[in-house]
């Protein structure tokens, strides 16, 4: 199920990147250590940070200003992670947020597959160039171009300086196999929470939330958040939404380091809230369809009453009275007429949603719970203009005393 045909592998970042992960089994060559595992983590959350807050929020999305030193400071610890340049990284990411699960997309799991989007396209040929006019913003800076084009020099220092102070253990628990989880890790962002997790906000594309993902990359499981507002230093928007990244990065305000935080608008933190249990996932897909079934049964009950209100006095009404009346009274039929052909809609987007549950059926599965949601939208817009007609009609026809009142 591929949309799009997916360009060329080159052999030898292939053959690099295999090479990383048979290096990370040296571990086994070693007797278990608590300072292995120690190293493992602290390098892995070290340079996560770096990615999350570097790369990613800073770098790609500019939600917060560093001065020039620091701002290379965050770069070089970002690129020990062996993600190729900031500049390169930086640049793709701003190109994934343009064109979002559509076919332009590089690395989208709807459109090329899972695996692909996993680690696929980072070897891709196409893909190996910086695309440099897309972070003209920072290629002002010679020291981060150098960087950029020297991608081998951060990772190999830092693997030579965690040998030299920890030996063996900090080579293969602190270098290779922590680069091999961060690896993934980071990539988990592109494929799993494309996939997997639930959706709180409408986005055209198909960003999820996961907790575990949060834990896993301080904080940029909160993918859905982010894919709604990109321009937020914070991930998660609501409090019990981990985001180890913005608590380190404001530590770094505390310190005079990162200023100028942007901040998440309360119109979007309202809406999360009000959607903190609202998400379609296997579990609650259900319960929502549920409550706006619920919804729905009483607002057409609403509508029927007004209707059966006018219609009885329409034809009276509109020989005695004005254009405007008339007007009023064809947007009416319009309304309702568009609301049974979107509760078709509505009802075909249902099943193919609740159709296909394993992986390969993902994609129309994705697809057509995205089209849920939006119809759901469409649907009580529709109904809102439907019943706003059908009450000024009877309220000018002079038959309004005595109505019911809205549910
Ligand atoms: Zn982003
Ligand atoms: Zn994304």
């Amino acid at each position: 199920m591929n949309a799009t045909p997916r360009p060329r592998i080159r052999f030898a970042a292939a053959f690099g990147f295999g090479l990383v992960h048979a290096a990370a089994l040296g571990i086994l060559a070693l007797d278990f250590s608590w300072e292995g595992v120690a190293l493992c983590l602290g390098s892995y959350y070290l340079r996560m940070f770096a990615i999350t807050a570097g790369f990613h929020r800073y770098f790609a999305h500019r939600t917060y200003r560093m001065n020039r030193f620091w701002q290379f400071v965050m770069a070089f610890v970002g690129q020990t992670a062996a993600q190729k340049g900031v500049l390169w990284w930086a640049a793709h990411h701003r190109h994934h947020h343009r064109f979002s699960d559509q076919p332009e997309d590089i690395h989208s799991p709807v459109q090329k597959g899972f695996w692909w989007s996993h680690m696929g396209w980072i070897l891709a040929d196409e893909y190996e160039e910086t695309q440099l006019e897309a972070i003209r913003d920072f290629t002002k800076f010679p020291e981060l171009v150098w960087l950029d084009r020297n991608q081998f020099l951060a990772p190999m220092l830092y693997g030579l300086g965690l040998w030299l102070a920890f030996s063996w253990t900090g080579l293969f628990w602190g270098f290779f196999l922590s680069t091999v989880l961060l690896w993934h890790g980071t990539f988990a962002i592109n494929s799993v929470t494309h996939v997997f997790g639930k959706r709180v906000f409408e986005t055209r594309d198909t960003s999820r939330n996961s907790f575990i993902l949060a834990l896993v990359t301080m904080g940029e499981g909160w993918h859905n958040n982010h894919h709604h507002f990109q321009a937020s230093a914070a991930q998660g928007f609501l409090w019990w939404q981990v985001d180890p990244s913005l608590y380190l990065i404001r530590l770094g305000r505390l310190l005079g380091i990162a200023k100028d935080l942007r901040p998440v608008p309360e119109k979007v933190v309202g809406l999360a809230r009000e959607r903190a249990v609202w998400h379609f996932s296997s579990r609650t897909f259900e319960r929502a369809r549920e409550a706006f079934d619920a919804a729905q049964a009483g607002w057409d009950a609403r509508a029927e009453q007004l209707s059966a209100r006018w219609v009885e006095r329409r034809e009276t009404a509109l020989a005695s009275a004005s254009h405007r009346l008339s007007e009023l009274d064809a947007s009416r039929l319009r309304a309702a007429a568009q609301l049974e052909r979107l509760k078709a809609e509505y009802a075909a987007a249902l099943a193919a949603a609740a159709a296909g549950t394993r992986l390969r059926g993902q994609r129309a599965k994705a697809l057509a719970g995205i089209r849920v949601e939006e119809l759901r939208l469409e649907i009580e817009k529709t109904r809102r203009s439907l019943v706003d007609a059908l009450e000024r009609l009877v309220e000018a026809s002079g038959m309004g005393d005595g109505l019911p009142t809205p549910a």
